[in-house]
């Protein structure tokens, strides 16, 4: 099993930075140049790592590590072992709803209410 991550919603600068880091293995349709090609490299995968968690948590730390902010890394709720790195924001657009307290994900902003009770009673 390999987890893809859509990295479709980045901004170039962003995408550029997550392709160059160490733990990122291949990215199909990826085209050497001068850089004007890279649009098309939407999804990334990762050197021995298949876990949704780890993956996660890679992520995170190269956000963390050049300090931006703003974005959410969401598992696809309509497609198995594919996360997707969202902006803040944007993610209603594509019918991911984020708690605020933990970063889960949900398909509705019902569903996410209804989680997010958890939270305000304990
Ligand atoms: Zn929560």
């Amino acid at each position: 099993m390999v987890v893809r991550v859509d990295i479709s919603y980045l901004t170039s600068d962003l995408r550029y930075i997550i392709v160059n880091n160490a733990k990122v293995k291949s990215i199909p349709n990826y085209v050497h140049g001068n850089g004007n090609n890279n649009n098309n490299n939407d999804i990334i995968t990762f050197i021995d790592e298949n876990s949704i968690q780890k993956i996660k948590q890679i992520i995170q730390h190269i956000f963390t590590e050049n300090h931006i902010q703003g974005y959410i890394i969401a598992e696809n709720t309509e497609e198995e072992n594919e996360i997707a790195i969202l902006k803040q924001g944007d993610m209603e657009q594509f019918g991911i709803y984020i708690c605020t307290h933990c970063g889960m994900s949900f398909e509705s902003e019902i569903q996410r209410t209804v989680h997010q009770r958890i939270h305000y009673f304990t």
